[in-house]
């Protein structure tokens, strides 16, 4: 490890590398992340994205309306709500686990960590 490196990054570098290592050897799952290895960015970030939707997962998608689901990101209360535009609903399992890891992203990049592996 390389320390000085480490001191000139960011605090969401260091995160995303951090995350890398711990999916890569199975210790975090790809939904647990609070960094997007895609963006490169905060997950609440850019779950609205259309990279964030997958039709077969259901991450972000209503499966009756056959419609992405958008995202409210509420930095106040620090909740991320998803819904369908079409039926005001549209949650799956995955789709609130994507929540659960916006939350968790939000909360920590504001100094308020969730509960977390690290
Ligand atoms: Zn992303
Ligand atoms: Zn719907």
């Amino acid at each position: 490890m390389n320390t000085v490196v480490q001191l000139r990054t960011s605090n969401l570098d260091l995160r995303l590398a951090q995350e890398d290592r711990l999916e890569d050897a199975g210790r975090l799952a790809p939904d647990d992340r609070m960094t997007c290895h895609v963006h490169g960015r905060w997950i609440h970030q850019c779950a609205s994205s259309a990279a964030h939707v997958n039709q077969v997962t259901r991450h972000r998608w209503c499966r009756e309306c056959r419609t992405a689901l958008t995202v409210a990101v509420d930095e106040l209360t620090l909740t991320v709500h998803m819904s369908c535009p079409a039926c005001g609903d549209g949650r799956s399992a995955a789709t609130r686990r994507l929540e659960a890891a916006c939350e968790a992203s939000l909360s920590y990049t504001k100094g308020r960590p969730a509960a977390l592996a690290s």
